[in-house]
Formats: C-alpha cells, structure tokens, sequence
C-alpha cells in the first residue's frame, strides 16, 4: 500500500503553484487544495456582506456564523459557504483582488481557516485520494509544516505580472506581495528546508516535472 503523501506548495501571486498543484493532482491522483480560493471566497462573503477588514467586530462575528463545508469536484476541493460555492468569475473579480490580502492579514480570519484547512487531509482520504497537493502562502510553515515534501516556488515579479496578464486578469500582484510578505500572522516565506524554486526562466513543464521527480521516486521506493 503506497503511503498517504501531503504536498505543499507555497509561493507568491502568478509563481506557477496552480498549474503545478493542478499536474501533481492529476498525475498522481492527489487531492487539489488551493488556499488562496478559500481566501478570496471568506473576501467574496465579506465584502457581499459590505464588511470592511478594517470593521474587526464585524468581521468576526461574520466569521463565527460561516458554515463551511466542502465539495469535490473531480480532483479538486472547493469550498462551500452556507451551501454555496462562490463562481470562479467572483473570486478573481477585481474587488476580490484588491481586499483579499487585508482580509488575509487579519489573525481572525486565518484561524477561522486553520482547522478546515488541515481538515482537507481527511476529505481527500474519505474521497480514496493518494494524497493531498496544497497550495498558499503558509502550508509549509504553519498548515503542514510535516508535509512529506515542501516546495516554495518564485519568479522575477515582471515574468509573474507577464504570467497574469497573459490569463486576461487585472491583479496587482506586486502589492498582493508585499502585503503577504510583511504581515504579523503567518507570512508569506520560504519554509525552513523547503526545496525552493525559480521558475523565472523555466517553463511551467519543467517546473512540474523538478517538482514530480522526488514525489515519483518515494513513491517507487
Ligand atoms: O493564491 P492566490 O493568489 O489566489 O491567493 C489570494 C490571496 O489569499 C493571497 O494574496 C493572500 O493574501 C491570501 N492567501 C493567504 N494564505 C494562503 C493562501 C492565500 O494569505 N495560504
């Protein structure tokens, strides 16, 4: 029996983790977990509530009343609000983007994700998944910091902005960046021990393919 393998990739806006994590899902029949949509969904909920990030007492008794949930959807987990998964076109909106990291700063909302997060290991083994693929900002350093392998992926902020501009998307990543990286509440850093990569000059492929050969070779050992 081939172990249960948990994956975590971290990086900033546009550095490849989807389409890595996406390719990792596929190819070794992980569970997908992108973090960053379970931010912009709680950031989609709050601003149709019309809560600023600056409004901490709204903000958290709005938390308290999420019911979360769940869906797979082939390889992926989305979650659900009150039953509802938040449309693709809302979480990548330009409002989304604008608020997501001053939502994502605030200690409340972090923890509000913390044990749904870690909660997705168990998803993905109830669904006969060989593992879990994570991205975000903070799965290796706080979510699995034992993640059985860690990845930090980067790249030059001019081939990102190239990257998400090449998707039709209107994103401020520079300042999506900075305010990741700067925040008190678990910010965006490379994991102690985690094997770090600059995708600036790589295609996306080999940038899947560095990332599949230890997982292959633990999983052939
Ligand atoms: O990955 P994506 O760019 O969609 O993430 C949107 C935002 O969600 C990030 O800029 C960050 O503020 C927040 N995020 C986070 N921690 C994660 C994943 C995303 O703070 N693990």
């Amino acid at each position: 029996m081939p172990p249960f393998l948990i994956i975590a990739i971290d990086g900033g806006a546009a550095a490849g983790k989807s389409t890595t994590a996406r390719a990792l899902s596929e190819r070794f029949h992980f569970l997908h977990v992108d973090t960053g949509s379970y931010y912009r969904a709680l950031t989609a909920e709050m601003l149709r509530a019309g809560l600023s990030p600056a409004d901490l007492p709204a903000v958290e008794a709005a938390l308290a009343a999420l019911a979360l949930g769940t869906r797979v959807e082939s390889r992926r987990a989305l979650m659900e609000v009150a039953n509802r998964v938040v449309p693709d076109a809302e979480l990548r909106s330009p409002a989304v983007n604008a608020h997501v990291s001053h939502f994502a700063a605030l200690p409340s909302v972090r923890s509000a994700l913390l044990a749904y997060q870690r909660d997705q290991a168990a998803v993905a083994r109830r669904h006969g998944f060989a593992g879990l693929v994570m991205e975000g900002r903070d799965i290796g350093t706080i979510i699995f910091p034992d993640a059985d392998f860690r990845f930090f992926l980067h790249a030059d902020p001019a081939e990102r902005a190239r990257r998400r501009a090449a998707e039709g998307q209107q994103d401020s990543i520079a300042e999506r960046d900075r305010l990741d990286s700067s925040r008190k509440a678990a910010p965006l850093a490379c994991p102690i021990g985690a094997i770090d990569i600059d995708s600036t000059l790589l295609d996306l492929e080999t940038v899947v393919e560095t990332v599949a050969a230890p997982i292959a070779a633990r999983l052939a050992a």
